[in-house]
Parts: C-alpha cells; structure tokens; sequence
C-alpha cells in the first residue's frame, strides 16, 4: 500500500449531503414496481444519499432467489432518472462490472464473499481498469483485516480513488444474537491503519433482525463512522431475499431521526475519536470477559455433573487454595493487585459452587 493514499473524502463524493451518508434500498431488486416504490417512498422520506439494490445475489444454498440478473438495471436507471438518486450495485465478477458500467452505475460493491476472494477481487479490479466509478468494499465474512486491505490495495493499483468501506460484520458457527458478529475492534482497526478512506457500517446484515437496526447505527455512530447502508423495502413481509431485516423507507426516515449524532467542536473532534475508539475497545474486551466467564461456567458445570454421578463432595478445599494462590502469583506479575485477584476468584468461585449446587438438587438452570 502506498504511504500517502490519494483516497477521495466522501466529502467530495458528488453524492455527498452529509454526515450520516446513507445508502438505503431493497437487499435485491424484485421486480419494476417493487424498485420504483421503494425508490420513490425513500426520495419522500428524504435522508436517502445513495440507492441500492442487488441484482445478482450471492446466497448460502441454491435454489433460492438468485436476483433478476441483468434486467433489474434498467428498473434501476428509471428509478435514478425519476429520484435523481445515484445508484450502488453488488458486482461479483468481470461481466457484472461491465453490465453495471454500461448502464452508468455510480458506485459498485464488493459483497462479503467476493472480498473474502483474492481472485475474484483481482478480475473486478482488472475490469474496472481506468473507469471512473466510486466502490465501496464490504469486509470480507471472515474476521481477516488483511484480507480485507488487500482487496483495497487491488482496487485503489486499477486507479480507483472514491474507495469507502462497509462493515457488515463477521460470520460465525455458533448462533448469536447478531446474524453476523460485529467485532467492532476489526473496523476501527482499520480505520486507524487507513484514515483516509470512508467507513459505513451495515446495520442490516449484522443484526439479520429489524429490530437491533438502531442499537447498531446508533454504535457506528458513536465510533465516528461516515455513514449507513440499510436495506429497506416498500413491504418487507414479502421479501424475496432477507425479509426479516429489512424496513419500510418510512421506518428507515423514524430510525434516521432517532440517532443521536454528536457534533464535536472541530479542535475536539481528533480527540473525541481516540476516545471513541479506546471506548470501542473496553466494550469489546468486555464482551470477551463475559465470554469466558460463560465457557468457565460451562466446564463447571460438567464437573458438578460428574460429581453428582460419582457421589464427590462439591467443595474441594485443596484445589480452591490452589487455584488463589496461583492467580495472585500471575495476576501480581501483570500488575493486579492481591486484594483484587482475590475478590474476583471468590466472586467466580462462589457463583460455580451455585451452578454445581444446583446441578446436585437438580434444579433447572435459570436462562
Ligand atoms: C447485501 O448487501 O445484500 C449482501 C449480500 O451483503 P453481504 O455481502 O454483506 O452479505
Ligand atoms: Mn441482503
């Protein structure tokens, strides 16, 4: 990556009208009217900067609705002449960009999976050679920063320049309450690695679910992000693709007004982001430490269950004594105080002793 980024600030984006900047439309285009309704219910509803829609959708399983492919950008360009809004399109390979380009799509987007292929990346990038399109660059499903920055860098060498990035959160195995985790700690690291290049957060696909939208922007917004892509549809209910995260144009506008955006006096504002950023941290590193307790709490448990079956008392003094001892020795080296060390341990040991209590009277857990 060169050192000095010649990165367009979204400022300077024609498309720009502020801070958020928001990209809202269907998760894919359906049919004609489907486009021109939601187009025109987010022109009424005002706070719409970009619209989107996907037209070749990438999805987990075959055989479920894979877009309307090429024939959606003619719905698209309607919409743009009769809203005056700009268009952002999902290009996954050489043919899409081509496609796009010839029916004057402003801005394209990586989607997730396509970031997350080098090769992929490479033929967009080799397909977009000298055109004069914005691309936005959502972070690849897996939480790989570098992966990520690669894809910038296979960009920005085709000479594209009006470059921003979407953070849409991270895939998992396990079920969360989030359909993708957020793993904040992953975009704020990049944005102190690449300052210059714009940041919108994707409420839509990290919640999965209508109803965490305004948690989520409301923290993109706290951690200084530029902007918001959200999917919004004129009748969610009958989606094709992701209907239950999407919301109506009118839905979009009340959650827009809801957010409550900073306005940190400029000579303020470097020092607001650190600590916005510090902050970002602490709640992930907290969210870790609840974690843990949890997984600790889960092996605990097996161990009551294995007491209970081979009739082993559940205090056993000696292993207590010696777990203390050895985390005030660790803890002292890592600068944490005796008195400290020991209440958390108590704390800890106290609630196991509960759990396996109640695995012995057979108590159902509380959830
Ligand atoms: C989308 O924006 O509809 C989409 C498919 O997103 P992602 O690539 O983040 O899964
Ligand atoms: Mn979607």
């Amino acid at each position: 990556m060169p050192k000095n980024l010649q990165i367009k600030p979204l400022s300077e984006w024609e498309e720009y009208n502020g801070r958020p900047f928001v990209v809202a439309g269907p998760c894919s285009a359906e049919s004609e009217k489907q486009v021109m309704e939601t187009a025109l219910g987010l022109k009424k509803a005002g706070r719409t900067d970009m619209l989107r829609a996907g037209i070749w959708k990438p999805r987990t399983r075959p055989n479920s609705f894979e877009g309307v492919g090429s024939k959606g950008l003619s719905w698209l360009k309607k919409a743009k002449k009769e809203t005056g809004l700009p268009l952002t399109i999902e290009v996954a390979n050489a043919t899409h960009v081509y496609e796009a380009l010839k029916f004057g799509v402003d801005v394209l987007w990586l989607g997730a999976r396509t970031t997350a292929n080098p090769f992929a990346v490479q033929e967009i990038a080799n397909a977009l050679e000298g055109a004069d399109v914005g691309v936005l660059i959502k972070n690849p499903v897996n939480p790989d920063l570098e992966l990520w920055v690669g894809a910038i860098e296979r960009i920005y060498q085709a000479g594209i320049r009006k470059i921003g990035l979407i953070h849409r959160g991270f895939s998992t195995y396990e079920k969360t309450t989030y359909r993708n985790l957020p793993q904040w700690q992953i975009p704020i690291e990049m944005k102190s690695r690449l300052p210059e290049i714009p940041m919108l957060n994707d409420p839509s696909h990290i919640g999965g679910d209508a109803a965490l939208l305004l948690d989520i922007s409301q923290k993109a917004m706290d951690l200084n992000f530029d902007g918001l892509m959200i999917e919004s549809h004129i009748n969610p209910k009958v989606a094709l693709s992701d209907a239950k995260q999407q919301i109506t144009p009118a839905e979009l506008g009340i959650l827009l007004d809801k957010l409550v955006l900073r306005s940190p006096r400029p000579q303020d504002e470097r020092q607001l982001n650190v600590l916005e950023e510090l902050r970002g941290k602490i709640d992930w590193l907290d969210d870790q430490f609840l974690e843990l307790i949890e997984q600790r709490m889960q092996v605990v448990e097996t161990i009551g269950e294995y007491k209970k079956r081979n009739n082993i008392s559940i205090l056993q003094n000696k292993r207590w004594e010696d777990i203390i001892y050895k985390s005030i020795e660790k803890g002292a080296k890592k600068g944490l105080s005796r008195e400290f060390i020991n209440r958390t341990f108590k704390a800890i040991h106290q609630e196991s002793i509960n759990h396996q209590m109640e695995i012995l009277n057979g108590k159902p857990k509380e959830k």
